[in-house]
């Protein structure tokens, strides 16, 4: 059975490349009907954070994206914090030791350095793998004179290869990697050894991760041997290296870009349904020509295999299209509710809102929902069907934009308006009168003669449909709007 894992290590906010991972190996859990681990490595204590593990959950939550086992969810291979496994990790540490798989090095860099140098080489090339039997009393003279030994993995020196799931075979010649530090002098095992270590005593099977740990994936493999030998493991996973998200100017997304933060999505009023949706894009597809689809249509269809292997551009604007198209596609009563919090956060509403502020947004959420990208341009479109004449602010752009004769137009329609019987009040009679009285009576072009009844009722050029908008602010709010700026 298929066991993948998200691993993070809790570091700064969540960036979209890590949550496109998370995503990823998701749906390759859903897709097989495997089990999703979740398992955080914070190991590096001088840069993880409670805070960041606490943002990198909330994110998956957000998204929708659960896990089977885990930090939070338990599971039988606890505990799922690394901070919490180090009796485990000291275990093994001592069994390969005592299988001979790692060994114990004492030389500094700067020795190492040291070293090539004098025998005329790159002083760069780095350790050789020149202590590898050491004897007794060499390590004896090291301990004496106050030294502590790193542990180093003895590396076969032999080819590795292996098939990977997204790149195809990929081979690393013997000698392209020495024996590396798995364990620091100080006792504290490092990223090569407990990643690998905690996916074999875990089970995961496959390993799906970015591109930027491919160079690590022959060490852990040749670590892997190690523990399939001293019997903590039988086989070794299959990897699968899911390409770079770059940012503009075909670089990768950087940390600095605030389009790498997921949560600068959330805030702009990216829904999850489009965000995960973007998100699969980036390496993926459901089929050539279709964009726009659905978490359960990406589950049905999600195999790593299908991966493309190069760099995925984020493209803020195609996100924000594809969003819109699943904003379009809520209920709208969900997509009302869903505005309220940015209505709330623009100072437009606060909560609870009043049974007359509900009636508006269910009257005037059809409107928008068709019109939006991003939740976030909810306040601007609605902010006007939620105050009054006196205090609606016109956007100086709007004013600016008024033809000369804007008061006698707003006059002409003021009159005409005020013979609708209150009752009558629709957006159909609305529309006839002023129809009437502008376009046909006097002769305005359309543009000319709705321009400044938009800007007189909504403060803006750009609003959702002007008749359906007075229809929702009644008779006298709307007819008080046009009278003030027809003054
Ligand atoms: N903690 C590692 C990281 O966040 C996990 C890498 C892996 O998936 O192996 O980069």
């Amino acid at each position: 059975d298929v066991r993948v894992r998200f691993c993070p290590s809790p570091t700064g906010t969540p960036h979209v490349g890590l949550i496109r991972t998370a995503l990823f190996n998701w749906a390759y859990a859903r897709h097989t009907g495997g089990k999703l681990i979740f398992r955080i490595e914070d190991t590096d204590a001088a840069r993880d954070s409670e805070e960041s593990f606490g943002q990198i959950i909330d994110g998956l939550r957000w998204l929708k994206l659960d896990w089977d086992e885990g930090v939070d969810a338990g599971g039988p291979h606890g505990p799922y914090r690394q901070s919490e496994r180090y009796d485990i990790y000291r275990d093994v540490i001592a069994q390969l030791v005592e299988s001979g798989h790692i060994y114990e090095s004492f030389a500094t860099g700067e020795e190492i350095e040291a070293r090539n140098v004098s025998l005329g080489r790159d002083p760069k090339m780095g350790y050789d793998n020149f202590e590898r039997d050491l004897s007794n009393e060499q390590k004896a003279a090291f301990r004496a004179a106050g030294r502590s030994p790193a542990l180093r993995l003895r590396v076969p020196d032999e080819d590795l290869s292996f098939d990977d799931l997204v790149r195809g075979e990929i081979t690393f010649p013997a000698g392209s990697f020495s024996d590396f530090v798995v364990v620091r002098p100080n006792g504290h095992p490092l990223y090569p050894f407990v990643n690998p270590v905690d996916d074999a005593l875990m089970g995961v099977t496959h390993v799906l991760r970015g591109e930027d740990l491919l160079s690590s994936t022959p060490r852990q493999i040749a670590l892997y041997h190690a523990l399939i030998d001293i019997g903590l493991t039988t086989f070794v996973p299959r990897f699968g290296h899911l390409p770079y998200v770059m940012g503009d100017g075909n670089k990768k997304l950087s940390k600095r870009d605030p389009a790498s933060n997921l949560f600068h999505h959330r805030d702009r009023g990216f829904i999850p349904e489009g965000l995960v949706n973007y998100l699969a894009l980036l390496g993926w597809s459901l089929t050539h020509d279709r964009d726009v689809f659905s978490i359960e249509e990406m589950i049905a269809a999600f195999d790593v295999e299908d991966v493309n292997p190069n760099p995925a551009r984020f493209d803020v604007k195609k996100a924000e299209s594809i969003n819109g198209d699943h904003i379009r596609l809520l209920e709208v009563s969900d997509f009302a509710a869903r505005t309220v919090p940015y209505l709330v956060a623009a100072g437009v509403l606060s909560e609870p809102l009043t049974d007359a502020q509900q009636a508006i947004l269910t009257a005037a959420a059809p409107l928008v929902q068709e019109r939006i990208a991003l939740l976030g341009e909810a306040p601007a479109m609605l902010g006007f069907l939620f105050t009054t004449s006196d205090a609606l602010v016109h956007e100086t752009d709007a004013l600016a934009s008024l033809p000369q004769n804007a008061g006698e137009i707003l006059a002409a329609s003021v009159a005409a308006l005020g013979d609708i019987p209150e009752a009558e009040w629709t957006t159909e009679r609305v529309h006839t009168v002023l129809t009437e009285t502008l376009i046909e009576t006097l002769a305005l072009k359309p543009r000319v003669a709705f321009g400044p009844l938009r800007v007189a009722i909504s403060g803006r050029r750009v609003s959702p449909p002007l008749f359906e908008s007075m229809e929702i602010l009644g008779k006298s709010e709307s007819l008080a709007r046009l009278a003030r700026l027809s003054a």
